[in-house]
Parts: structure tokens; C-alpha cells; sequence
């Protein structure tokens, strides 16, 4: 067994390389199971990665993994997938599922440690089964615009934050905190240098993940599918995310996979967006597919915490990262600052942490993969 904190990798070449190198492990379960890639359209060293196999005897069900939707976000998601391959999958039974493993859905925002893609787009801001990227959408983010996406070279970093704290404060006061937080995290498809981007179109990447739960969908009965993301929530407990679109209650969810918490993706409990992935894989199943079964859910390992502290901390380490992308810093030491602001946000270094985030990771897995009939 791989020591946990050897797990994590540290770039995304050595990621992609252990990734693939699982193959044989999972040949060994599946011998019909092969590797595939989507190779990027503007650079031929980024792929998305995927093993698949079907069942070896009759297709009842499917396990579903993907990671790094949010590019920097993958180092601890390839983790848990790598912990999962090693420890969980030998437990399934190959004879009646099939498994579709996904390394880096954002292989461009993985290697450059960004949350988007090439083009700025948040892929969880493109998932939507009638497509629209409506330039008029969410209104409200134009009030915030220019205090989310600053112009101009980022300076000093006491003074940024000091200007933030002020901005964060009038800004709430003229349209609540509410009014403030959907605004932000809702989406939006106009200004593509701004915070959650959406496109103007359906990115090659979104594409590549579509046709595989139309997939998984079409030729399973069951479909599991477990994604994962860093950023939201508690420091010290991974939260399962479920879709809105999922009727069972966060605290079914809780008891059932004993695990202490799960929050269902609404306005009240985590947030309202547009174009989410695991809403488009329950919508998909819906309107395609309603004699299937699904489960589709998030593990979202919380960093800086939920404290009215990390609420804050949050927007402004991704403006000042955002803003020193696009406009620069005004030396190394600053434009250092924001990178590291931004890796601790998605991808923490101190050890305690990643220690509890795999054993979450762990609990989790056992609790989901009993009680949806993957392991006994
Ligand atoms: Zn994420």
C-alpha cells in the first residue's frame, strides 16, 4: 500500500503517468480494459486520460470516477483516485460492472495550476443538456464585476487585501450577502477574462465527458459516479455534495452511507449554478434514460474552511490569482503570493490535512460503494 502522503502527486506529467500506469492492475480485473485519451486540440502533450472497461460477463452496472474538472484541483483528486484503485477497486466484481476511471478532465488547468481551462472557462459552469451560453445571463454579477476582476497589475498584497476587505464589505451592504454570493458563484458568460467563466460555446472537454455518460448511461442499469473537487467547506471534513436534482435528503444520505456530512447542491444548502456537471448527468439520466438507476455525487475537500473567515478568504485569494494571470504582479514576491494563496485554496501542502482528507476519502468510499452494491 502507498503511504498516503506519497500520494499526491506533484505535477501533472507524473500524475498522468501513474494514472497510466494503473492499466495493467485494472487488466488484470477487466481483461477487456483499455486506456484512451482526448488529446487537446491546441497542444498535443495534454490529454484527458480514461480506462474503461465493460463487465466480463453481463453489463449491470458501472462505477464512474473523474477527477480534476477545476484543473489545480486534480493533485488531490488523482490522490483519492489512486487510493481507490488500489484499495477499493480489488474489492468489485468484474463480472457484472464495469468501471471508467478519468484522469484530468482540465489537463491545461491542472498542469498551469489554474482553475479554468486555456480559455478561463470553468467546465462546471458548461454542463447543460439544452445548451445555453447566454451572454445576458445572471445580471447581477455586472454589479461586481469590476471589484471580482480588478485591471491593472496586482501590487502590493497588504494593501490588495486591505482594498478587498473594503470592496467585500460595500459590496454586501448595496446587494446582501446573498444577493452577493449568488451573483458570484452562479456563472457567467460574458466577461472572459472575469471569475466563473462560462464559454460561449461547449468546451472540447465538456464534450469528451459528455459522450461518456451518454455512455455509461446507455449501457449500464446502474450508474455510480463519484467526482471530486477541493475548496468548499469545513478544513477538516470532506463534505459529499449531491445534485439538487437527486430527491433523496442530505440527511438519508448521511445515515446511508454513514457518513456525517452531506449537502445537496440548492441555494440554502451549498449553491445554485448553471451548467454543473453532476446536475447534467442527472438531467441527462432524467430526460434520456429514466428506467436507470444513478448516483452521482462530489467529494468536496474543504480547505481554508466555513468559518465566516474562509467565506471571505476564498473570492479574494481566486481574484488576486485571476488578476495576476491576466494583468501581472509587480514583482516576483507578489505574484508568488497570490499563486500560493491560490494552491492553498486547491491544493494544500500541510500534511495533517492530507492525512484526513484520504481517510475521509476512505470512509466515504466504503460507506457509497456498500450501500449502492459495489463492495460487501
Ligand atoms: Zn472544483
Amino acid at each position: 500500500m502507498t503511504t498516503t502522503l506519497s500520494l499526491f502527486p506533484t505535477t501533472y506529467e507524473s500524475s498522468r503517468e501513474r494514472f497510466r500506469g494503473n492499466l495493467p492492475a485494472v487488466h488484470k480485473m477487466w481483461s477487456k480494459a483499455a486506456l484512451h485519451q482526448h488529446t487537446l486540440s491546441f497542444d498535443n502533450s495534454l490529454t484527458i486520460d480514461w480506462i474503461y472497461s465493460e463487465a466480463t460477463e453481463k453489463n449491470e452496472k458501472i462505477l464512474v470516477f473523474t477527477t480534476g474538472e477545476h484543473g489545480v484541483e486534480c493533485y488531490v483528486g488523482s490522490t483519492m483516485m489512486q487510493r481507490f484503485i488500489e484499495d477499493y477497486m480489488p474489492r468489485i466484481d468484474p463480472r457484472t460492472t464495469g468501471i471508467l476511471l478519468v484522469h484530468a478532465i482540465n489537463p491545461w488547468g491542472m498542469k498551469n495550476h489554474r482553475r479554468g481551462n486555456k480559455d478561463n472557462i470553468d467546465l462546471n459552469r458548461t454542463f447543460m443538456l439544452d445548451p445555453q451560453f447566454d451572454p445576458t445571463f445572471n445580471p447581477a454579477y455586472d454589479k461586481i464585476d469590476a471589484f471580482l476582476n480588478p485591471k491593472g497589475t496586482l501590487t502590493n498584497t497588504i494593501i490588495n487585501n486591505i482594498a478587498y476587505l473594503f470592496g467585500l464589505g460595500w459590496n454586501i451592504a448595496r446587494i446582501g450577502m446573498r444577493g452577493f454570493r449568488d451573483a458570484l458563484l452562479l456563472g457567467q458568460y460574458r466577461n472572459s477574462q472575469g471569475l466563473y467563466y462560462g464559454g460561449v460555446e461547449i468546451p472540447e472537454e465538456t464534450r469528451t465527458i459528455m459522450d461518456l455518460y451518454k455512455l455509461a448511461l446507455r449501457d449500464y442499469d446502474q450508474v455510480l459516479h463519484l467526482d471530486m473537487h477541493t475548496g468548499y467547506g469545513p478544513r477538516y471534513q470532506m463534505s459529499l455534495v449531491n445534485s439538487s436534482l437527486d430527491k433523496g435528503t442530505s440527511e438519508y444520505f448521511e445515515k446511508r452511507f454513514n457518513y456525517p456530512l452531506v449537502v445537496a447542491a440548492t441555494a440554502d444548502e451549498f449553491y445554485a449554478i448553471r451548467g454543473d456537471m453532476i446536475d447534467y448527468i442527472y438531467a441527462l439520466q432524467q430526460r434520456d434514460f429514466p428506467a436507470k438507476r444513478l448516483y452521482a455525487t462530489s467529494f468536496e475537500f474543504g480547505t481554508l474552511g466555513d468559518t465566516l473567515y474562509g467565506l471571505f478568504q476564498s473570492p479574494r485569494v481566486m481574484i488576486h490569482e485571476n488578476r495576476a494571470h491576466w494583468h501581472g504582479a509587480v514583482n516576483k514576491k507578489v505574484h508568488a503570493q497570490a499563486k500560493q494563496g491560490f494552491e492553498g485554496l486547491f491544493n494544500p501542502s500541510a500534511q495533517d490535512w492530507k492525512q484526513k482528507a484520504v481517510k475521509d476519502a476512505e470512509q466515504a468510499f466504503d460507506g457509497i460503494l456498500k450501500a449502492e452494491g459495489y463492495i460487501s
